[in-house]
């Protein structure tokens, strides 16, 4: 092995770490700083942790501890192979010691460094909480159906679909999304809202749900540092058809199953699956709800016909068989009658409806 002599020292050595032989390095060699005193500030209401000039979710105190001293310890950047053991002990609700020890590898050559800090944990209020405790908002989603009153079924699944977007905003990091306010009223639903941001995933996600288009209008609201402030409103208009919804499209009778993207649903002469999008939906009229349905006795079963006992007028009618009809146990069938000619409700209504 070659030696040279250590430009500090003098001594003969045969490794240069930084230049100088390895005693004359680690003399004054520091693995890791710690501050003495470290403050972690938290939210009190909701947990989050301030750091690099923003907030954070955070899951407990401990964690907030934990990452508070991960920030604050600087470790020497030639260590390789580094392990950190922390061992954070509660004092006061305000106040945690830790030991920390970093053992790492310089160059190969083992080192270890034991410290201690104190953590004040400081409680204040996130930007998040104190907006929503100021009732701040960035605007207004009022959620209405076209031409109709959304039922409350509707408005409790609208609402579930906000509060999915709102948390899966928020696991995304999103914290400014939240609502401030939630009024209901007969027309339907208005929800003030966090930020804008969060405004136009929630239309986009209950469209996407259960059908429905949305616009965006915004309004002057004031000035900021002299920037105009704008909020917006967004006109959720849930479609005209709910589930369950018996409608005439052209010369078909469809029972809506499924509103979205497109409509789907089940023409009620054949049992056939209909699908259409909203334009060709335009033309479609409401003619009654499976809620209409009632119950008729089946007089007999033919091989392409079934004769039903008309419960409205009691004279014997015949209908199509619909293709995989299964006999009823108790002979009574339900059937709905639309503009005076009567139809079986399809399979898939039958049981839970009725
Ligand atoms: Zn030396
Ligand atoms: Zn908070």
């Amino acid at each position: 092995m070659t030696s040279t002599i250590c430009p500090k020292c003098g001594n003969d050595t045969s490794v240069l770490l930084s230049g100088v032989c390895r005693e004359c390095f680690f003399q004054n060699f520091v693995l890791a700083q710690l501050p003495q005193v470290l403050q972690a500030r938290i939210c009190a209401t909701c947990g989050a942790r301030f750091t690099r000039g923003r907030w954070i979710d955070e899951y407990d105190s401990e964690t907030v501890v934990l990452k508070t001293i991960e920030d604050a310890l600087s470790i020497h950047e030639a260590a390789e192979d580094i392990e950190v053991c922390i061992n954070p002990r509660q004092l006061t609700p305000h106040m945690y010691r830790a030991e920390v020890k970093i053992v790492a590898r310089i160059q190969g050559e083992p080192v270890t460094s034991e410290l201690s800090t104190e953590i004040r944990v400081i409680r204040e209020s996130c930007e998040r909480c104190s907006r929503v405790s100021g009732g701040y908002f960035e605007g207004i989603i009022q959620i209405r159906a076209t031409e109709r009153i959304p039922t409350e079924n509707e408005l409790d699944v609208c609402m579930r679909i906000v509060d999915m977007t709102i948390d899966r905003m928020r696991a995304k990091g999103d914290r400014l999304a939240f609502i401030t306010d939630t009024i209901r009223s007969k027309e339907g639903l208005d929800l003030y809202i966090g930020s804008i941001n969060s405004g136009r995933h929630i239309c986009k996600a209950i469209s996407e749900e259960i059908g429905g288009t949305f616009s965006e209008s915004p309004s002057l609201f004031g000035q900021r540092d002299g920037k105009e402030i704008y909020r917006i409103t967004f006109s959720m208009r849930l479609p005209r058809f709910t589930p369950g919804d018996i409608i005439t499209i052209g010369n078909r009778k469809v029972v809506v199953k499924h509103m979205g993207k497109k409509l789907t649903g089940t023409d009620l002469t054949d049992s056939s699956r209909f699908i259409a999008t909203e334009e060709e939906t335009i033309q479609a009229k409401l003619v009654g709800n499976i809620k209409d349905a009632v119950n008729a006795v089946l007089v007999s079963e033919e091989e392409h016909e079934l004769m039903i006992l008309d419960p409205f007028t009691f004279r014997t009618v015949n209908v199509k068989k619909p293709i995989g009809f299964s006999p009823v146990e108790d002979e009574e069938i339900p059937v709905i009658r639309i503009d005076e000619s009567l139809f079986l409700l399809p399979p898939e209504w039958r049981k839970s409806e009725i």
